[in-house]
């Protein structure tokens, strides 16, 4: 019998690039460990029965519909509650301008496509979202970082020179992945301010805007500049992360391009969950879930503040998040909290390593993300009193 010759893999320039295993590696976690380290929403707040009552609906509805081809753009019911939503948050929105994408990470990926050269300037926040940066990488960007303080992006970081030719600075303004923290209405609307004057575009990417804990965060970038303002927002947080719906509200232009590059990607978006989704927002069912999975992510955020306020030794340092999903630490510059991670394992404990956020060289190594959500919050409390155990041997 004759063997069959291995094939040889004659890889593209980007499938070869070596990409970084250090924190695939850290997480694939032993069974046992509490882990802080997941960015998952709290399955928990699936809202089954509505979700369940929908999808009954448009079955019954529109079923043929519903499991055919559609509009790039996305199915025009969705976007109109979109739009709706969008609205009522007080930015008045017209459902031609909302783009369905297949999650907030395609927005990314078509956005670095419809912009980027290899060798062109992108100014992202220092910490950033890792997705962003992988999915922008793709492209080959010149990154320049933005520092920020405790209060997150400082516009004073917009200078001239700093802004001249970027193609535009990618922003999260409320409760940030990964530092929890959020923008206030008065920087807000000073980055506008000088976007305007230095004449470049503002990517805002806001998975996190309706998580809020006691009160609802300023208003969306669009309000200060909407034609310079894409902004990006998703179902993943307050639905459900499986269906893969985002959206993209942006100037004609830019939806444009968004629209034919999609095309060429994957046709649209699944049909079928974008009606699901449209029928929940019309009959207004996430009315009683929303506020729930507001009083979780609260209650989580605040057993995870309470234990770190007990346990963490002097030096160490963290974000007090009002939204979202996430806590930023803060060691000692001199510790490496990537090295650190491999002792939090063996105490049971796992979280993401700072250093998967920075851009290009611009990394420190002494920071890291919890995230809350997923864990009970007596598991918090023991998880955070191991990991301060750990830190102590080691400061
Ligand atoms: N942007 C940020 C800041 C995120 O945290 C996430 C999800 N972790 C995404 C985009 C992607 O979300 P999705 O594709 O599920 O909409």
């Amino acid at each position: 019998m004759s063997t069959v010759q291995e094939p040889t893999p004659r890889w593209s320039t980007l499938a070869s690039k070596p990409s970084s295993s250090v924190i695939r590696d850290l997480l694939k976690l032993p069974a046992g460990v509490i882990s802080f380290a997941g960015g998952l929403p709290s399955p928990e707040g699936f809202p089954l029965d509505e979700i369940a009552k929908a999808c009954q609906t448009v079955i019954a509805k529109e079923g043929k519909h519903a499991l055919q081809y559609s509009m790039v753009e996305g199915e025009i019911a969705l976007r109109r509650e979109i739009a709706r939503r969008e609205t009522q948050k007080g930015i008045p929105t017209e459902f031609e301008q909302v783009q369905i994408v297949s999650g907030s990470q395609q927005a990314l990926d078509l956005i670095a496509r419809i912009f980027i050269d290899k060798g062109d300037k992108v100014l992202v926040e220092s910490p950033t979202y890792m997705g962003a940066l992988q999915a922008f990488d793709l492209c080959e960007p010149e990154y320049v970082s933005l520092p920020c303080d405790t209060e997150g992006l400082n516009p004073a970081a917009f200078t001239e020179e700093v802004c001249r030719g970027a193609k535009f600075a990618y922003v999260m303004p409320t409760a940030s992945n990964p530092t929890g923290l959020t923008i206030s209405e008065e920087r807000r609307k000073l980055l506008c301010e000088k976007a305007r004057e230095y004449d470049m575009l503002l990517v805002e990417d806001d998975p996190y805007g309706e998580l809020w804990y006691d009160q609802q965060p300023p208003a969306s970038l669009r309000q200060w500049a909407p034609e310079r303002v894409i902004r990006l927002g998703t179902l993943s947080k307050i639905l459900a992360p499986g269906f893969r719906l985002g959206y993209v509200i942006a100037p004609a232009d830019v939806l444009d391009k968004i629209a034919q590059m999609k095309q060429a990607m994957d046709l649209h978006t699944a049909t079928f969950t974008q009606l699901i989704s449209a029928q929940v927002f019309s009959e207004d069912l996430l009315v009683h879930h929303l506020p729930s999975v507001r009083e979780r992510y609260k209650t989580h955020a605040k057993a995870m503040l309470d234990a770190l306020e007990e346990f963490m030794p002097e030096g160490v340092t963290w974000t007090h998040p009002t939204a979202g999903m996430f806590i930023w630490v803060t060691l000692p510059e001199k510790m490496d909290a990537t090295e650190m991670a491999r002792d939090a394992l063996a105490h049971k404990v796992a979280y993401v390593p700072g250093e998967a956020f920075y851009a290009g060289s611009a990394v420190e190594k002494n920071h890291f993300r919890l995230s809350f959500v997923t864990v009970d919050p007596e598991r918090i409390r023991e998880g955070v009193k191991n990991l301060a155990e750990v830190i102590r041997l080691r400061i």
